[in-house]
Parts: C-alpha cells; structure tokens; sequence
C-alpha cells in the first residue's frame, strides 16, 4: 500500500528544513547551565519597545476577539510614516510570511526566482515550497553581485529576492548602485528588496527604497518588526507596494494573520524614535567591540551593516560546540556555504565581551 507521504510531491520532500538558532531553554535541558547568552538569531539586545509592552499590557483585555484582518490602525500609522496608503501595505506574521506569501502569489510550477549565493535561507525554501525553480547566483567577496543577479534573470522568472543588507554576511548595496540594477529589472519580475536591517543603518548609508516605488511598480519592500523594534517573539512584519500587487497578496493571505497584540505592540514600536535610536547606538558600539575583537584574535570577518558580524573561526562546527559548552549560542552557517565562519548577533557590551573570551577559550582548544 501507498503511504500517503511518499504521495506528496518530491518539491516538498526536498525541501531542506530552515535551522533556526538554538533555544536558550534547549541549551539550558541539555548541559544543565544557568548562564546562558544567546547571540544567534539577530535579535535586540534591548528587549522589546517599552512602548510596545505597554500596547500590549492594554489590548490584552480583548484577546476573546479576533484580531481587525484588515489591520487597520497599523496600517494607517504605516501609511503616514511612509506618505502612502493603507492599499500600500500587506501584513505579516513576521516578514517571513511576507516573503512567503510573494512566493505563493506570484511563483508556482513553471517560474523561477532569482537570489544571491549566502542571501537569506527562505528565499530557496518558499520557492522551493511553491514548486517553483530557484536560481541561485554566485556571490563577489560574499555580496549581493547586481549585474549577475540581473542577468541571471529568464522568461520564466517572478521574483527577483535582494537582501539590503544582506543576511548572514551584513554586506550592504549603497543606494544608488541598487537603484540603479534595479531598473535593469524586466516588468515580469517581482523585486522583493527585503530591508529588515534598514533600521541599523547610519546617516551616511540609509536610502529610501520607498521613494523608489513610483519609479519601480515591480517593487515590493519587505520590512520587519523582529530586529530594531525587538519584537521577533511576536511574529509581525510588512510590506509596501502599489495596490495592486498588495491586493492579491492579500488574498492569498490568512484572514487573521497578525494577532491583536502583535499589531497593537508593532504601532506602539513605530512611534518609540528613542529606542530605536538606543538600539542603533548599542549596535554601533557593539559592532565595534566585537570587530576589535576579532582582529585581536587575528580573525578575519566580513565588515557588517546589520546586528550581527560572520566571523571566519576555521572549523566552525568545532568552535560552535565549544562555544555551546561555554553556554554561548552562536550562528553556524555552514547551511548558507560558509562552513567556515560563524555568525555572531550584538549584544550588550558584557555579553560581546564574553562572547569574545569565549572565542578565545575554543580557539586556543582548537590548536
Ligand atoms: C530576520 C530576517 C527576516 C525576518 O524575520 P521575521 O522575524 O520573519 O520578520 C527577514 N529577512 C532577513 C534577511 C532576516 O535576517
């Protein structure tokens, strides 16, 4: 008799499952360790917006009620801060299902998507998903390569995924030269210009990838609440295009796919300007301590945009257990073809200062 699984197409049975960072609690079960720093996944140092603790603290006498599907308040504050509409924007449970719900309404058996060698890992898993080709283009010194990107674009291709900056390397495309490649972008290619670092940018590299959707109507930019604003637990994300192409991510999208609380927190995180700019300083900072660091333990890594650095250890599947022994969780990235580095997220001054000992401890084991 036929097993039911061995029915499901071999798109889906290929799929490689995503490697999240590990749980503080799975280390914790494990070696039975108190102290444990997690500088795996990206997230905020800082802890959620205050202003969204409080938003959250107020809405949960409602939580009998569905979530507004439409999210309309949410989407208003977005609106204005971005001088568009509310038809403008689609939400999401996290940018993940943004990016996601791009791939189910715009890729399927037949089409192909176009990403970057070392970009974000679910750009090939909801291709891949949808049953559509994933075209995955070699990196130059670990960045986005626009020309080849553009160029490795086909008839068949939908979606066209660019990470600014890029995830895990932190490399980042100035503004100009993105734009630039972008306009070389065919109509029947989606751009998602994926920004959910953008926040962490200084003065002297942001650019305004919205300005760019009156001169690009294939553009859909795809932003997160889960990284600056400290939200990553409650799952809320966007994204911003013209109308039409919202709309019919709209009705691929599930009805009631923000949660209540995740929309009150998110509209309260947008306004809170002081702990974004708090989060920026102790990134910067942050990602200074850790870069002198790493230089003097003579370990080369790749200059970073984001909140994290992708160090280069050697044996990175080593350094990581040793890592872990020492109740320090890092990223391995062998998955994105850097079996030789090691991702590492900024944290408090403290813990960048024991992850740095920590690295040193592993390193000197390793010799
Ligand atoms: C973290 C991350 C996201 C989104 O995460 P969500 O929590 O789903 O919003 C999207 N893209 C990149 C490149 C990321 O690193």
């Amino acid at each position: 008799m036929t097993d039911l699984c061995e029915l499901v197409p071999g798109h889906i049975r290929g799929i490689a499952p995503y490697q999240p960072g590990k749980p503080i609690s799975e280390l914790q079960r494990e070696l039975g360790l108190s102290r444990i720093i997690k500088l795996a996944s990206n997230e905020n140092p800082l802890g959620p917006s205050p202003r969204a603790l409080q938003a959250i603290r107020e809405a949960l006498p409602d939580l009998a009620l569905y979530p507004d599907g439409n999210g309309f308040e949410l989407k208003s504050a977005l609106a204005e801060r971005f001088a568009l509409t509310r038809e403008h924007v689609v939400l999401g449970n996290g940018s993940n299902d943004v990016l996601e719900l791009a791939a189910r309404t715009f890729l399927g058996p037949g089409t192909s998507a176009v990403f970057s060698e070392h970009a974000f890992a679910v750009y090939p898993l909801v291709t891949q998903a949808v049953g559509a080709a994933g075209i995955e283009v070699p990196a130059r010194a670990f960045a986005h390569d626009l020309d080849a990107l553009t160029g490795a674009i086909r008839p068949d291709t939908r979606i066209l995924f660019v990470a600014n900056p890029n995830n895990p390397t932190g490399t980042l495309i100035h503004g100009p030269e993105l734009l630039a490649a972008l306009r070389r972008v065919p109509p029947h290619v989606l751009i998602v210009l994926d920004e959910a670092y953008t926040e962490y940018l200084g003065p002297g590299q942001r650019y305004d990838a919205v300005a760019w959707l009156s001169l690009l109507p294939n553009l859909l930019i795809s932003r997160t609440f889960s990284k600056a604003y400290g939200l990553a637990g409650l799952r809320v994300g966007f994204g911003l295009a013209r109308p039409a192409v919202t709309d019919l991510m709209n009705r691929v999208r599930q009805p009631f796919n923000v949660s209540s609380l995740a929309l009150a927190a998110a509209r309260a995180a947008l306004e809170d300007e002081p702990f974004l700019e708090r989060t920026r300083q102790l990134n910067a900072a942050g990602l200074e301590q850790l870069a002198q660091g790493f230089r003097r333990l003579g370990l080369p890594f790749i200059p970073s945009y984001g909140n994290f650095l992708s160090v280069e250890v050697g044996e990175a599947a080593r350094i990581y257990q040793s890592l872990l022994r020492q109740g320090l969780i890092v990223r391995p990235v062998a998955g994105y073809r850097m079996p030789r580095h090691l991702r590492v997220t900024v944290g408090l001054p403290e813990e960048n200062a024991a992850c740095l000992a920590a690295l040193e401890r592993a390193l000197a084991e390793a010799a």
